[in-house]
């Protein structure tokens, strides 16, 4: 490979350090039009994969270009720094297992090591993110933990407390064991669902009143089975009795052939006999009462005894369900639904519809409370046999038991499999939000498109915005709640904190706004207790503390188009730099997440869209298109990768993806990507080795009108046109667009067929030569600046190669190329390619006979009911490419194209010259000699002696030979074949 990339790359990031490129090009543009992009903050929790390259490209790509058009821009990236990655990362660490070692370890030391490990991974992002060639002003990079950032979330949560939206609500919500804390649903994606294998069980539920007859219920969570209340029917579906080992089970009537068929007669393996006694419809089964095997439990006593003396007993009874709430399904099961309120979403809302009781299993670690019996101090997750072998033992309560594997949602964290649990948590309401935020959504234009539809079909479907997380690191949620009177208050700033505190600031202050300092200060309650016996409530004014809980993550992202942009310090400058042109980041997760976060803020803030643009591209797969994980050993750090490859051909290799598309990234593909760009250097080397320096005019403008050779004219009608495209799609953001238009120019246009066509022109001085060398230069220089925003780093060392002392010191300080109207023409672009067509299909009869390109042929005839009849230089070129004499259009003929291909003598003798002269020139080369020098020839072909032959290998002086061995040592040689039959052999001196 004749271009170390790494190597390379290294040496030009120390160019642009030592010479301040970047600095150059942000003076340059200071004071400007703007265009302003706003950062999607990165996890400061680990180093680089090679996916972060994807969106990292598309970034430094944009502001390049929007650079070299001119624009001023911020130049700001952004650190995500709380929240539970960082703390499970920590505990780690520290070998952690629950939240109670935080808590004894001490949560100031816990949280200040979470924030110094933000800042270690910050700081080596930087480092890798600049080795990517990402152009940022670093020293300003934004944390989501300042306080500025999080003291902008009090403020908009204190509207949001003042717009009625901020609730606290007691919820059944998945919950993670081990982190100890809900999970919202904007955090389980699709992905977070694993398919696991759980054992289910049918039990069955002796009815009261009713001898030998059972309820038969499933369920595939047997740790809930405690916390059973009440079983669910449809009251419109048939339930049949079915009569089996002398017992009486009741089970939705399409589900008898599932459950008992592999007992049955007729049935593999089955011998047993079961009968349907009777059918009813579900609604005669309603009121029915049960008992189960946890009634002892001191628990479940307690709230069958409240629910005894209450006004409606449901406790254990069979209950109509609601269709909207918890629809029956008879795929599976037995139309039976056992119902637990307090260990399930729908069995939660059905229950809170019905009136139901509820009781309580487990705590936060999904640790049984006490009251429990035998299962009290045991985890219902960690030992799910327990209450299997309960069931077992203690009665006659199973029916069978069976494996079930189904998608069950895990923690997106730390992978543990969630539960559920009633728990208090903190919301925002959705209710008055969703229609602005769907208006919002429609304002906005998305890349791909499908993206508006996804987003409006999140809103239209997500729940209120559980916001509230029972951790350490991340935003301390500013609610003061009243153990009283119950009123809560949320404080919109420090400087009100200061103002309302009466205890513990004093304490706080000169700490960020974390736990625990800020945990210690107390305010005054605000709330009033209504006096039955006075007119006049009673003010509370109870001492107040702050409630324990964080915030989720996603408000320290979703605030910086505001913490960031100074929306509290300066006013205009926030006005100048909002909305943001766009945000750029990957949209798997980010629809639940980032990008409705930054929607939901901003509607509540300004009521409007914080960005004009969401641009959102797939995931990064491996070769194999499958998910890349460091489990799997299939992931690959960002280190590893441009060690090895080098940034560019990364980059490169990302921006030919279709963003909606994930991009399967492997080495394979990548030396793919390199010997594209190889393509592109070896025309820079070729135009390095043949011009010097000197010969260029840096200054002297290009003019296709004052252009003489054909191909000149189109070349550079071509890379104008290519300028154009680019600019067209880039300021569209169809990058890969842009890029794929690069790189069939470079590929296809400037070497294929402009250097490989104007080789032999480079060669001798002449009109001709000026004019070529003139031309190159200006369409390297230019494509230098096109690829420079994709390939920063091949683009400075291109431009550095071929630049004088005149021009910018870097391509990186050049303008945006702007074209004159007159200055591309498409007749003349269409009329080459119709040369290039016709040399393709003259070319490929040449080859079907197996005849030679170096055997001239007589001529070539052109179907002109097919083609436009061409002028003569573009003849020539057909002439010259595919060897012919003569070029003509005629009418008459079957095909495009007609070759004749009648070889007479004179040809042959033509065709063994050219053959000659060509294996003159390898020898001149492996002999070692320039293009220019002279050389003595032996050989013991005739053809050597012809005089043109001689003139063309500039060969001095030939000697023929009439055989191999009177060939001298001191000489190269080679054996040919220029007839059919006997072998010659050519020899020259070698040179020193
Ligand atoms: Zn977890
Ligand atoms: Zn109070």
């Amino acid at each position: 490979m004749g271009y170390n990339f790494p190597e390379e790359e290294k040496n030009i990031l120390k160019f642009w350090e030592e010479n301040k490129i970047f600095e150059k090009l942000r003076e340059k543009n200071r004071g400007k039009e703007r265009w302003s992009f706003l950062d999607g903050p990165i996890t400061a929790n680990n180093p680089m994969g090679v996916h972060h390259a994807w969106g990292r490209t598309y970034k430094d790509l944009l502001q390049r270009y929007f650079a070299m058009k001119g624009y001023e821009q911020r130049y700001q990236n952004g650190f995500d720094c709380q929240g539970l990655w960082v703390e499970v990362e920590v505990e780690k660490e520290l070998g952690f297992k629950t939240k109670k070692d935080i808590e004894l370890y001490g949560i100031d030391k816990f949280v200040n090591l979470c924030k110094e490990r933000v800042l270690k991974y910050s700081k080596i992002q930087t480092e890798q993110s600049k080795r990517l060639g990402q152009w940022m002003n670093w020293e300003n990079s934004y944390y989501t933990m300042s306080e500025e950032n999080n003291y902008a979330i009090w403020h908009f949560l204190k509207k949001c407390w003042e717009l009625g939206y901020l609730y606290k609500g007691r919820d059944s919500v998945p919950w993670c064991p081990r982190c100890g804390t809900a999970i919202s649903q904007h955090e389980i994606l699709t992905e977070e669902y694993k398919e696991i294998i759980h054992d289910s069980v049918y039990f069955k539920l002796p009815l009261e009143g009713r001898k030998d007859e059972f309820l038969l219920v499933w369920t595939t969570t047997p740790w809930t089975l405690p916390a059973n209340i009440a079983v669910a029917v449809d009251e419109k579906l048939d339930y049949s009795l079915v009569e089996f080992r002398k017992e009486k089970y009741w089970i939705a009537k399409e589900l008898i052939e599932k459950v008992f068929s592999s007992y049955a007669k007729g049935y593999e393996g089955g011998k047993e006999d079961f009968k349907v006694v009777k059918t009813v419809k579900g609604a005669k089964l309603v009121g029915l009462k049960y008992s189960f095997a946890f009634d002892n439990l001191e628990r479940v006593k307690e709230v069958a005894l409240r629910s005894a003396q209450g006004k409606q007993d449901l406790f254990h009874t069979v209950i109509a369900t609601d269709e909207q709430i918890m629809p029956i399904s008879v795929e599976d099961g037995t139309g039976m639904v056992h119902t637990a309120v307090s260990a399930g979403e729908e069995d939660f809302k059905l229950g809170k519809k019905l009136g139901l009781p509820l009781i309580e299993v487990i705590d936060e670690a999904a640790v049984y409370l006490d009251g429990l019996g035998e299962f009290s101090g045991k985890n219902a997750k960690k030992d799910p046999k327990i209450i299997l072998d309960y069931l077992q033992n203690n009665g006659n309560w199973i029916f069978k038991i069976e494996k079930y594997k189904h998608r069950y949602p895990t923690c997106w964290r730390c992978k543990t499999e969630l539960v559920w649990r009633v728990v208090d948590e903190w919301y925002i309401s959705m209710e008055k939000l969703r229609e602005p935020l769907k208006n919002i959504v429609e304002k906005i234009h998305w890349i791909p498109e499908f993206g508006k539809d996804r987003e409006l079909d999140w809103l239209k479907n997500m729940h209120d915005w559980l916001i509230s997380k029972k951790r350490y690191w991340g935003l301390a949620l500013p609610i003061f709640e009243c153990k009283e009177c119950g009123n809560f208050e949320v404080i919109g700033s420090k400087e009100e904190l200061k103002k309302r505190a009466i205890e513990g600031f004093d304490e706080f202050e000169g700490n960020t706004p974390h736990r625990p300092w800020v945990d210690n200060i107390k305010i005054k309650c605000r709330g009033v207790i209504k006096d039955p016996n006075s007119k006049k409530d009673k003010k509370c004014k109870a001492v107040v503390s702050r409630i324990k809980d964080v915030g989720t993550p996603w408000l320290d992202a979703g605030i910086v188009p505001f913490s960031t942009m100074k929306y509290f310090s300066d006013k205009p400058y926030w006005k100048k730099w909002f909305p943001a042109e766009m945000v750029c980041e990957s949209f798997p997760g980010q629809f639940k997440n980032w990008f409705y976060s930054l929607l939901v803020m901003s509607a509540v803030l300004e009521e409007t869209e914080p960005m004009k643009t969401i641009f959102g591209y797939a995931s990064v797969r491996d070769e194999k298109g499958e998910e890349m994980h460091k489990s799997k050993g299939n992931a690959i750090w960002l280190d590893d990768a441009v060690e090895k490859v080098g940034a560019d051909a990364i980059r490169w290799f990302y921006m030919l993806q279709n963003p909606a598309e994930n991009a399967n990234f492997g080495y394979k593909n990548i030396s793919e990507v390199q010997k594209k760009i190889l393509t592109l250097y070896n025309i820079y080397s070729f135009f390095e080795t043949y011009v010097k320096k000197e010969e260029i005019d840096s200054s002297a403008e290009i003019e296709i009108q004052k252009l003489e050779n054909i191909l000149d004219k189109w070349i550079v009608s071509k890379i104008h046109h290519l300028i154009n495209i680019v600019e067209f799609n880039l300021d569209k953001y169809n990058i890969s667009k842009a890029v794929l238009a690069i790189e069939d120019f470079f590929i296809n246009d400037l070497s294929l067929w402009y250097v490989r066509r104007s080789r032999k022109r480079f060669h001798e001085e002449s009109e001709d030569r000026n004019s070529a060398v003139h031309v190159l230069y200006y369409v390297l220089l230019n494509t230098a600046k096109v690829i420079s925003p994709v390939m920063p780093f091949f683009a400075e060392k291109m431009y550095q190669d071929i630049r004088n002392e005149t021009m910018p010191e870097s391509i990186h300080l050049f303008d945006w190329p702007k074209i004159k109207e007159n200055q591309t023409d498409l007749d003349l672009e269409q009329k080459m390619d119709e040369v290039r067509n016709i040399v393709t299909l003259a070319l490929a009869q040449r080859a079907a006979k197996a005849i030679k390109v170096r055997q001239p042929l007589s001529s070539l005839k052109v179907n002109n009911q097919k083609y436009k009849v061409l002028e003569e230089e573009f003849l020539n070129v057909i002439k010259e490419e595919i060897n012919v004499k003569e070029v003509l259009f005629d009418g008459n003929i079957k095909e495009d194209v007609e070759l004749d291909l009648n070889i007479t003598e004179e040809l042959r003798e033509e065709g063994k010259k050219r053959e000659a002269v060509r294996f003159g020139n390898d020898l001149r080369k492996e002999g070692g000699y320039k293009p220019g020098d002279q050389v003595s020839l032996l050989s013991t072909a005739e053809v050597f002696s012809d005089k043109e032959v001689l003139k063309d290998l500039r060969v001095n002086k030939f000697t023929k030979i009439s055989k191999k061995e009177e060939i001298p040592d001191n000489y190269v040689i080679k054996e040919i074949k220029i007839e059919e039959g006997k072998p010659d052999f050519i020899a020259i001196l070698k040179n020193k």
